[in-house]
């Protein structure tokens, strides 16, 4: 049973190592996570949330409802116009043990390309939402939390909400 590593752990501050061959247990992991993501009504879940420190994601574009399993996913460009969106994640819990929501200003679209669960290259602009979720993702495998996004004020304002962890 894959377990939810929260806020606080160094897990979530590490840089994944690439995926050199999609094993039957990274396939295996990708399935669960799609579950945990589900279970959770979360709409994204990288690697590092689940402790492993791998360049591996599941995202689901909340407009359509498609579900992504991205291997080795890169962000090749990204627009200049960006916007603000609120954001939470399953790793960054208040005291009541639900995630805490913050605006993020983030470029508005982005070119990704990505290794598929069959090994297949794959390449998608994606607007809006899925822009959103893909980003926030993508920078969980290089340690990056959105919260690092935010202003130093505003950031502040946010960790005061962040259970601490034992
Ligand atoms: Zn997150």
């Amino acid at each position: 049973m894959l377990q939810m590593k929260l806020c606080g752990d160094l897990v979530l501050r590490q840089k994944c190592e690439p995926v050199e061959h999609i094993t039957d247990d990274i396939l295996a992991t990708l399935d669960e996570m799609v579950a945990m993501m589900d279970e959770q009504n979360g709409v994204g879940l990288a690697a590092p949330q689940v402790g492993i420190l791998s360049r591996f994601l599941v995202m689901m574009d909340p407009d359509s409802k498609q579900v992504f399993r991205m291997i080795n996913p890169r962000i090749v460009s990204r627009s200049e116009k960006t916007c603000r969106m609120e954001e939470g994640c399953l790793s960054v819990l208040g005291n009541d043990g639900l995630p805490v929501f913050s605006h993020v200003v983030r470029p508005e679209s982005v070119v990704v390309e990505w290794t598929d669960e069959n090994g297949d290259s794959k390449m998608a602009e994606m607007a809006g939402l899925p822009a959103r979720v893909v980003q926030h993702e993508t920078d969980h495998l290089d340690g990056i939390l959105f919260i690092d996004h935010l202003p130093s004020v505003k950031r502040e304002m946010v960790m005061r909400k962040v259970k601490k962890r034992k």
